[in-house]
């Protein structure tokens, strides 16, 4: 019989885990790598090699489960009492699953009115103590802190220093999937985790001999809440991409380091390009991610039109999360009313415009 393994037993060398871990884990990890067949050539550069990382497929939707199995794992080792995150919603779909599968009571705070609507059902279903709290996201982040504090709980945000470490595993998996690292990697910026988890997993594989080179990091924020590029916290951060709609990101200088010394750069794209790049990816290439994800192609085309690459380059663009979790964005992006045609054959040709 074929089972996958754990993330944390196939890397457990570059982890901090040790034979006494309890391993809790869904199948994370081990996404494809696809190649885009039809966006170069419509982007007007025919010879670029562009992948797409589809983290939409780890088991709840989000790569935040490369984190949380570490996580939450690593809490279990050290019998904590209960868990608690703050969330835009991937972070608590993937808390409350991991939680539910290793035993703990997980809580949730989230920004009311602003998390898609799959994720919340997510939390729910899993079994999460969720909370709606009247602030956004940086808000929540601040109460999780100092209630966890005081009441002697294991936070799970990327502050976790866990997360991070396992979220690294991704750009292992490139290497060994594309063979070397690319020459970029084009990714979301929320609260600037994963930016910074890539960069330690692909220094880490040069380090080691295992990658020839490391890729500019390419990080972008959504314009309505680009704090690193504005140099300041903003305190109404707005984006229709809700997994990056962050005022204050926590992993701030680490994330502007790993743009600096890869060569890359953190930038910001709009809610009309990343909206824009969301339709692309599933028109093009067949693959249905979430608003917040379309920010790393959405970044790519900014910069191909920039003159900022060269025509043959590598690159990977991530996608962070699956479409399935905010039907209503997609919706809202086609604006199709369907009508419904009487069942004849001649009314169907008509409504198909077939003859
Ligand atoms: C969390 C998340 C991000 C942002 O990642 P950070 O590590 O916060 O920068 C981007 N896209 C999706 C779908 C997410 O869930």
């Amino acid at each position: 019989m074929h089972s996958s393994v754990p993330l944390i037993e196939k890397y457990s060398e570059f982890l901090p885990v040790s034979s006494g871990t309890p391993v809790i884990s869904l199948g994370e990890g081990f996404t494809p790598l696809v190649a885009a067949t039809a966006l170069p050539a419509k982007l007007g550069f025919p010879g670029l090699h562009l992948y797409f990382k589809l983290e939409g497929l780890n088991p709840t939707g989000s790569f935040k489960d490369r984190g949380m199995t570490l996580a939450i794992s690593k809490a279990k080792e050290a019998g904590a009492r209960a868990v608690i995150c703050a969330s835009t919603g991937n972070t608590s779909a993937s808390a409350a699953a991991f939680s539910a599968k290793a035993g703990l009571t997980c809580y949730v705070l989230l920004p009311a009115g602003h998390v898609a609507l799959g994720k919340l059902a997510q939390a729910l279903l899993y079994g999460a103590r969720v909370i709606a709290v009247d602030g956004n996201f940086d808000c929540a982040l601040d109460l999780v802190r100092s209630l966890a504090e005081d009441l002697n709980l294991t936070v799970v945000n990327s502050i976790n220093p866990f997360r991070l470490e396992g979220q690294k595993t991704a750009a292992f998996e490139i290497v060994e999937q594309l063979g070397k690292a690319p020459d970029y990697l084009f990714i979301p910026v929320g609260n600037a985790g994963n930016i910074s988890a890539y960069w330690r997993g692909f220094k880490l594989f040069a380090d080691l001999g295992k990658a020839g080179n490391t890729p500019a990091m390419c990080g972008f924020e959504a314009e309505g809440a680009a704090a690193i590029v504005a140099g300041r916290p903003l305190s109404h951060p707005e984006t229709v991409a809700t997994a990056i709609r962050i005022g204050n990101p926590a992993s701030w200088q680490e994330a502007v380091r790993a743009a600096d010394e890869s060569g890359g750069s953190i930038d910001s794209v709009t809610d009309e390009e990343i909206l824009s790049a969301y339709a692309q990816i599933a028109r093009s290439e067949g693959i249905f991610c979430e608003p917040a994800s379309a920010a790393s192609l959405a970044g790519l085309i900014k910069h191909l039109k920039a003159g900022k690459l060269k025509g043959d380059a590598t690159v990977v663009c991530v996608l962070t999360g699956n479409g399935l979790k905010d039907p209503n964005s997609a919706l809202s992006v086609c604006q199709v009313q369907l009508e419904t045609v009487e069942a004849r054959p001649d009314k169907l040709r008509e409504a198909m415009n077939l003859q």
